[in-house]
């Protein structure tokens, strides 16, 4: 009799974890995902899928960590196939393979600070951590549109990338020699360097733990609005 209610008991607690972790995979945390699960087919390799889908091998492996042999699926199985982005496609990820930590989707996550008081507003962008000083490259090539202190950014640079859009990276610990505004930038140029700046009257630090935070805003409507740069994050990383 106990055991039949210990096996209820466990079988629950399995799904609970099953849904969690499955809910941890998605990313999801504030914004969007930035891959949908597919059941494998008979016949079916991640290479088919990834042809089905115009996803890259490298990409279909990328996204599915948790195969330990990506040569070997089967019927039945859920895999994830990431999303490639419809703007930016190629552009590249802001800090080095191995310089930073595994990043969820913190888009549009509560944050309180702001240079008034502490009250509730959206987070406009995606953090990604890593230690204090870790070079920054451009994601895209562009102009430099805002350089210097923020408030909330601390020392920040937004780039220009096209007629309607800006990339905006922030909290840096500093900048890449030669960066100032409106500089040209290329795609991969080393722009500065990850920190723990802003939450603060100009040269504020430490509010926090140093990380990039990576932004897109759609430039050609006042005030400029925001975007989930984490598909577009997830991407670029994949191509790592
Ligand atoms: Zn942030």
């Amino acid at each position: 009799m106990a055991s039949k209610t210990t096996r209820i008991l466990v079988s629950s607690l399995a799904s609970l974890l099953l849904f969690a972790g499955s809910a941890q995979a998605g990313s999801a945390a504030g914004g969007s995902q930035a891959s949908w699960t597919y059941t494998v087919q008979p016949q079916d390799t991640l290479w088919k899928i990834g042809q089905k889908y115009g996803i890259p091998l490298r990409a279909m492996i990328g996204a599915n960590p948790q195969l330990s042999n990506p040569d070997i699926v089967w019927a039945g199985l859920k895999i994830q196939v990431p999303i490639k982005p419809s703007t930016y496609a190629s552009g590249q990820f802001p800090l080095k393979k191995g310089t930073y930590q595994p990043f969820e989707n913190t888009y549009g996550e509560q944050r309180v600070w702001t240079p008034d008081g502490y009250t509730t507003r959206s987070h406009e962008g995606v953090d990604i951590f890593a230690k204090k000083g870790t070079p920054v490259y451009a994601a895209m090539g562009g102009t430099v549109i805002n350089y210097g202190w923020n408030q909330y950014g601390g020392w920040r640079l937004t780039v220009k990338v096209d007629d309607s859009t800006a990339f905006y990276y922030a909290h840096l610990s500093g900048y890449a020699a030669g960066i100032g505004m409106g500089s040209t930038i290329r795609k991969g140029q080393l722009i500065g360097y990850v920190g723990d700046t802003g939450y603060g009257p100009v040269g504020t630090s430490g509010n926090f733990l140093p990380h990039l935070h990576f932004g897109i805003y759609k430039t050609n409507v006042s005030p400029w609005k925001t975007v989930d740069p984490y598909v577009h994050l997830r991407w670029w990383a994949l191509q790592q």
